[in-house]
């Protein structure tokens, strides 16, 4: 279908690398977008680009810290510099840390903030010069479950996803007039480096996974590879500050 091609646009996945937000950049090479994605870890990332360029598609890697906010002025920079624009942002970079609250040093619920919310404002905020200039575009950008849920080893987190839903709908609101839409995804219990080790270390945390989620099963990387391309192509465009639940029913069981 036309309205899903991306061919002629540009992308930047933070924390595109691996996990879910490699996921996302394998849906939108597929669909024909130029990508731009974004970690730490330069070896990591040139796999990646490998990948993605298997798919025909023009990829590069940032290196950069996206708990900076000038890594993220950087990024973005480079980003449209190297690709000649930008139209679409996905903000998936994110970290945790599993502990109780009064374990929880000031500088730890900063990192969380940091990496998971901040980051994503820092670099919202650096392409909107960029999406005014093509035309409008698309931010995606990733939740949790903990977004809706409490649990008492991810009050930072929570707060850090509870946030990235907000601050979705806060630019959805004001980018509207530029027709830029930016919506929410909000993963379920996903395999990934992320979880992996809390699948191992929690005991019961895989069981309990599995008897939540209607599906019957963790999500995977693949999963988030749809969801992004309808939300990064012009077949969303009257979709604006909506929250996608990508969890296999997980929030919906009773
Ligand atoms: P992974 O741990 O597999 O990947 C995290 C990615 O983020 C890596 O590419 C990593 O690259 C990058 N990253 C982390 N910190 C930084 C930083 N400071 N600067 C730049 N890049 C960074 O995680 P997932 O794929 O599981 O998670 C992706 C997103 O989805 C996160 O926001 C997470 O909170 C969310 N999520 C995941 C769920 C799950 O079940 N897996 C459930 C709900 C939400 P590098 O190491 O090179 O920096």
């Amino acid at each position: 279908m036309k309205q899903f091609n991306l061919a002629g646009r540009a992308a930047v996945v933070t924390g595109g690398n691996t996990g879910i937000g490699f996921g996302i950049a394998e849906g939108l090479a597929e669909a024909g977008a130029a990508l731009a994605i974004v970690g730490r870890k330069a070896a990591k990332s040139a796999e990646a680009v490998k990948k993605l360029e298997a798919r025909g598609v023009r990829a590069i890697a940032i290196e950069a810290d996206v708990a900076r906010e000038a890594d993220c002025t950087r990024l973005i920079a480079e980003a449209a510099k190297a690709l000649g624009r930008i139209d679409i942002l996905v903000n998936n970079a994110g970290i945790a840390i599993r502990k109780p609250p009064q374990d929880y040093s000031a500088a730890e619920w900063r990192q969380i903030i940091d990496v998971n919310l901040s980051s994503a404002f820092y670099c919202a905020h650096a392409i909107y010069p960029h999406l005014c200039r093509a035309g409008g575009g698309k931010i995606i950008n990733i939740g949790s479950m903990m977004s809706i849920f409490g649990a008492p080893f991810a009050v930072a987190y929570g707060a850090s996803k509870g946030g990235i839903v907000q601050m979705t709908k806060g630019l959805a609101t004001a980018w509207a007039k530029d027709n830029i839409q930016a919506n929410a995804i909000l993963p379920g219990w996903i395999d990934t480096d992320l979880t992996r080790g809390a699948r191992e270390q929690v005991p019961g945390l895989n069981e309990r996974v599995l008897a939540r989620t209607p599906a019957g099963r963790w999500g995977a990387p693949a999963d988030f590879a749809g969801p992004a391309v309808f939300l990064a192509s012009s077949a969303s465009d009257f979709v604006n500050g909506a929250v996608l639940t990508v969890d296999g029913g997980y929030s919906v069981q009773g």
